[in-house]
């Protein structure tokens, strides 16, 4: 019965055996070309191809955008529905406010004061186009390749990549690339991200292995390595974790050595899991010189006492390289070393920063394209005489999975809107300084933080329900879910662990408020006097507004954020760093707050300026109001409850209970609305 339904397992609702997906195949045939404006790697333009102006200036340029009608990126675009290509200005959409980092737990904003997916301008959306173009032609097709290690296959497909600029929008033009903002380098990882393996080669290329040289690199280094890693000539990589030490990454034991004569250093240790190990020429590699000044050295791969050990075998990212490397005696000139003796540890963690924001954008692309997958499939698969699609409970795996995706692009590029806007404030000199951009990045270091550890886990959910709504077809490797759901786990681990990046959130936001930088104290002080009063609690929102509800819930639920760190840095103080369940709790609900104010206030711009997407955004932020408040009831129980005992807890749960009272929405109704629109769109909606 099953199988006259489904038809024959060579060919299930589109997924033919051991094929990828249908709808993961390249439909147009479009070939990706360069020009004689790449120099040495360039070909004759082609039709098919024009180039994209690099900061909206003519000249040299080297990312290039389809010469087709936009008709034809209509299935895979998710950023601009029609209706906009024609509204956009090709400035941009300023006045974002650079509001500091961590604030969205003080302050409220308005739609206009933050960037959203649909801010983007026709430029941008031109670049999400070619990119989301490349990962239909070139990367999904490549898909089984790339899983079996074919030799190369990775390789030349960063070469194509950086043929388009994918891998230079980081990197200055004087070195060979084009400098764009972060909003096109947000962009190129989003549309990119349909293969996690290749995402993950890719990702750690142009940001650990790549960024370290931008910022830190003297002229002369620069000059001579990142032209290299911009056409992909040599791929990079970077090693800090080693076997003894991942998260406690200061604890390495590489040495390293200056000659007496100054003229080298010799490396002598091991790295464990360098991603693109096998197929880097160069790496970044974290080493203490005399066992103790934490600094980073530049290591070309032929360099002889460097040797790349066997490739691990993984759960997941499969066609992606990780080895670990070995250093013995091996001497790399003085010149070598990439910043300051003794000051690593600065190279090491700004460039996670980045890092952990990317990662979670990746997870937002891996999502997107996985959410996909689960429309259409469940569309297509029949049970008792309709498609699955039509059953309540499959809409809400759809629901819940385009609530968090929803929640987490909110967020991705809401940070990356404020870290282009406070660039474009600091003026076009300043803005192209690796220090600048650095120290723009390491304002958000606490917002990246959070999207790293809430997209992980969206993806995670996504990945999951996925295999839930193919049923026994998700759980076999014919079928890309299955995939999928191994490749997620990766992210919750690498870029400082999600227990780790929980830490950095509760840590960096308490740290800013201890040294003033952020008046959480007095917030927290002025919310405690408030919740003694026994009556008339303001709930916070004007219920005239659009989306009262939600306006009410995220009111809330920041209150109880503050409640929550109040009663906890009351009852720890400094010791509060210790007590590392209590600041998982507080990270969480944190996440909330951020999560729901990004949704609401995007939701809100959408339906400001009339667009049709607005009744989705609406729905998609009226489900998250209900999870988050949820979420953050319960982890604030439990913080309670690790603080206090006896009538003092329960003085508090009644606190509690009174912040966190709110009138549910309908979710029954919120995701079959939902369900409903994806299904007709055949996509995330947004
Ligand atoms: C596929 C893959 C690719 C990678 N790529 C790279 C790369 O390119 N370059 C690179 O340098 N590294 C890379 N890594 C290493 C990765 O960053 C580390 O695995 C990660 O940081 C965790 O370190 P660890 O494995 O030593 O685990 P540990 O640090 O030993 O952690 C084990 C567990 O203890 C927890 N834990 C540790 N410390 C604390 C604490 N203070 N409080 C609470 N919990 C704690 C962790 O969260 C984790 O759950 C890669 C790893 C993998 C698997």
């Amino acid at each position: 019965m099953a199988k006259a339904v489904l038809g024959s397992k060579r060919q299930v609702c589109g997924y033919p055996q051991r094929q990828l997906p249908k709808m993961d195949m390249g439909q147009a045939g479009g070939e990706f070309e360069i020009t004689d404006e790449l120099g040495e790697q360039g070909k004759p333009p082609r039709s098919g191809y024009r180039p994209l102006y690099a900061n909206g200036r003519a000249g040299r340029t080297r990312v290039y955008m389809p010469d087709v009608a936009a008709e034809s990126f209509a299935d895979v675009m998710w950023a601009v529905p029609q209706e906009a290509s024609t509204r956009m200005s090709a400035s941009p959409a300023y006045p974002i406010v650079a509001a500091a980092g961590g604030s969205f737990l003080l302050e409220t904003r308005t739609p206009a004061e933050i960037f959203t997916p649909e801010d983007l301008n026709e430029e941008q959306r031109q670049i999400a186009a070619t990119v989301a173009q490349f990962a239909r032609d070139e990367i999904l097709p490549a898909a089984a390749a790339i899983e079996a290690k074919d030799p190369g296959v990775v390789a030349a497909l960063m070469r194509k990549a950086a043929e388009l600029g994918f891998t230079s929008v980081d990197i200055p033009e004087e070195y060979g690339g084009v400098g764009m903002d972060k909003t096109a380098s947000t962009l190129i990882t989003d549309h990119l991200s349909v293969l996690a393996s290749f995402s993950t080669a890719f990702g750690a290329h142009i940001g650990i292995a790549t960024l370290p040289l931008v910022w830190y690199g003297t002229a002369e280094q620069k000059q001579r390595y990142l032209p290299k890693l911009a056409s992909c000539e040599w791929i990079g990589a970077y090693g800090l974790s080693e076997a003894s030490s991942g998260s406690d990454a200061m604890n390495i034991r590489t040495r390293a050595t200056l000659s007496a004569d100054g003229a080298y250093y010799t490396l002598n240790g091991e790295k464990q899991w360098v991603s693109n190990g096998g197929i880097a020429g160069l790496y970044t590699v974290f080493a203490k010189i005399d066992g103790e000044k934490f600094s980073a050295f530049l290591v070309e791969r032929d360099t002889p006492g460097l040797s790349v050990g066997a490739e691990e075998h993984k759960l997941g990212i499969r066609g992606s390289s990780t080895c670990p490397l070995v250093l013995q005696d091996c001497r790399i000139p003085a010149a070598n070393l990439l910043g300051e003796a003794g000051k690593g540890h600065h190279i090491a963690f700004n460039v996670l920063n980045v890092g952990r924001f990317k990662l979670g954008v990746a997870c937002i692309g891996g999502a997107r394209h996985a959410l996909e997958a689960m429309i259409r499939y469940a569309r297509e698969r029949q049970a008792f005489g309709k498609p699955i699609a039509e059953f309540g409970m499959i809409q809400r795996k759809i629901s819940a999975s385009a609530t968090r995706l929803y929640a987490a692009e909110s967020m991705a590029y809401r940070t990356v809107g404020m870290i282009d806007a406070g660039l474009a404030q600091a003026g076009p000199e300043l803005a192209q300084s690796p220090r600048e951009t650095q120290r723009r990045i390491e304002e958000y270091a606490v917002e990246c933080s959070i999207l790293k550890v809430y997209g992980s886990e969206m993806l995670t959910l996504v990945a999951d329900e996925l295999i839930a709504t193919m049923g026994g077809y998700g759980y076999v490797e014919e079928y890309p879910a299955e995939r999928t759901y191994r490749d997620a786990r990766i992210n919750r681990i690498f870029e400082g662990t999600n227990e780790i990046n929980r830490l950095i959130i509760t840590g960096w936001l308490m740290k800013r408020a201890m040294t003033g930088q952020l008046p959480l104290l007095p917030a927290i002080k002025k919310l405690m006097d408030e919740v003694m009063q026994p009556l008339g609690f303001d709930g916070g929102a004007d219920a005239d507004e659009l989306l009262a509800r939600e306006a009410e819930v995220l009111a809330a639920v920041r209150k109880v954020a503050l409640f929550a760190a109040g009663v906890a840095s009351q009852r720890f103080m400094t010791a509060l760093q210790d007590e590392q369940e209590v600041m998982a709790d507080l990270a969480d609900i944190i996440a909330q707050v951020y999560a729901l104010e990004s949704a609401l206030l995007r939701a809100r711009k959408l339906a400001a300026a009339g667009r049709s997407s607005a009744e989705v955004a609406a729905a998609l932020t009226g489900l998250l109001a209900d999870e988050s408040m949820g979420l953050t009831e319960q982890a604030a129980r439990r913080v309670l409850a690790a603080c206090g005992a006896g009538d003092e807890l329960r003085t508090q749960l009644a606190i509690l209970r009174r912040l966190a009272r709110f009138t549910p929405g309908d979710a029954v109704g919120l995701s079959r609305t939902v369900a409903r629109i994806c299904g007709q769109m055949e996509r995330y909606p947004l």
